[in-house]
């Protein structure tokens, strides 16, 4: 359930500084699928809560330094154990698409939810994070009826060339079978 908070009484509600208003009046009406793990390809880590409030070192990893100052944030991160995690209300609008476009309509941001799983493209998820993500988006469908199956997408659909996730390693249609 989604309380009146905008959070799922499932997860573990983290506040993330960097979200704010969606335009008035928009529905929401599209999910977007990530991935992300920090460093690239390590799991169980704390980075990916300190990127979402604000909190990363920068120092902690060569590769971290191209996150210097960056605000991003999700509505949602399922962990390799399936614990999910919320950084965003879903009525709120969290800082996850960046530059792109769905049907014609730009900055995705402003009318979608976005869940991060974490992992990388090509490796596979777990069995816990399909329940778990299966889990989050009917309850999501509760509250947002408007995303349907159709609306429902990867951030690499609406942000082709540019970004590539949640990638070969998401099985999309066992995905859509639980939900359909
Ligand atoms: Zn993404």
């Amino acid at each position: 359930m989604i309380n009146s908070d905008g959070i799922l009484d499932s997860a573990i509600y983290i506040e993330s500084p960097f979200y704010n208003q969606r335009p008035q009046g928009t529905e929401i009406n599209l999910l977007v699928i990530h991935c992300i793990s920090l460093p690239e390809g390590q799991f169980g880590t704390e980075h990916i809560q300190n990127l979402f409030t604000g909190k990363l070192d920068c120092c902690a990893d060569p590769s971290f330094a191209c996150l210097q100052g960056l605000e991003v944030s999700a509505h949602c991160v399922i962990r390799r154990d399936g614990i999910v995690e919320q950084y965003v209300p879903f009525h709120e609008r969290a800082w996850h698409a960046g530059v792109s476009s769905f049907e014609g309509r730009e900055g995705c941001n402003d009318f979608s939810i976005g869940i991060e799983l974490e992992g990388t493209d090509c490796s596979e998820y777990t069995d816990l994070q399909y329940q778990a993500l299966v889990n989050t988006t009917q309850q999501i469908q509760v509250n947002y009826p408007s995303i349907t199956l159709p609306r429902i997408v990867g951030h690499s659909d609406i942000a082709p060339g540019r970004k590539t996730d949640p990638g070969s390693g998401f099985d999309w249609e066992r995905y859509f079978s639980k939900l359909a």
